[in-house]
């Protein structure tokens, strides 16, 4: 399980006038073999989703202490995303806003030595609520987002079934617990995101794929570097 490898791997690509050599910092993790991908510039689909609308709110947990790690995992409160998903999660803050509601993003783009991170320290009947580094995650991809819905009067989060990375029964996307409108708004940020082409998660009502995630590779670009990366 894990990173069992560190090869460094040239990878030959051809443009239409152009072929580009990448010989850096490509690696290859163990078990299922995906690779994982270090190049910047492999990371330049990536866009910061607040940058498209300045109106989505952000809850970047994993920048605080806030989270089930108890510490910081992320250098700053960013979310990143692919491009064509951060466009359709705009379209999505937009059709809510017209029933009262806006986008909360608590997670986008996830770097794999994060991912790996929640692995090693998850014990092992929790692990259901986390990816395994050796098939990487979605997030990873840029393609997984985990979100809930503000109220746009109050500017406050909605109640859902359970908060936000509660691993448990209730954080199920079909848990029938709760309130009548906790699972109102539950299933109303559901059907927004389905509309656009994104998944549910069955055990994390907060999580949806993007439909072109395979598109991708697992990416351990830290935010960092991705301030670099024109757009
Ligand atoms: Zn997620």
């Amino acid at each position: 399980m894990g990173e069992t490898a560190d090869m460094t791997r040239c990878t030959i690509r051809g443009g239409r006038s152009v072929i580009v050599l990448l010989c850096m910092g490509l690696s290859v993790a163990g078990g299922h073999g995906q690779t994982i991908v270090r190049d910047i510039r492999e990371a330049r689909d990536l866009v910061e989703v607040v940058r498209l609308d300045s109106t989505i709110h952000l809850d970047i947990r994993y920048a605080t202490a806030n989270n089930f790690m108890g510490r910081p995992m992320y250098s700053g409160p960013r979310a990143f995303l692919q491009h064509p998903a951060a466009m359709a999660l705009v379209r999505i803050h937009q059709a809510l806003k017209k029933v009262g509601y806006g986008v909360l993003l608590f997670d986008g783009y996830r770097p794999w030595a994060v991912t790996k991170k929640f692995w090693d320290e998850t014990p092992p009947q929790k692990r259901k609520f986390v990816a395994s580094p050796s098939k990487g995650s979605k997030h990873n991809r840029g393609c997984a987002v985990d979100l809930s819905l503000y109220d746009l009067n109050t500017g406050r989060e909605v109640e859902m079934p359970s908060p936000y990375d509660e691993f448990s029964d209730r954080a199920a996307s079909n848990y029938q617990g709760g309130t009548a409108e906790q699972r109102r708004t539950r299933a109303l940020l559901r059907t927004a995101m389905v509309a656009e082409g994104f998944s549910i998660e069955p055990s994390e009502w907060w999580h949806f794929d993007y439909r072109d995630w395979a598109r991708y590779p697992i990416l351990d670009v830290p935010f960092e570097s991705l301030s670099t990366v024109r757009h």
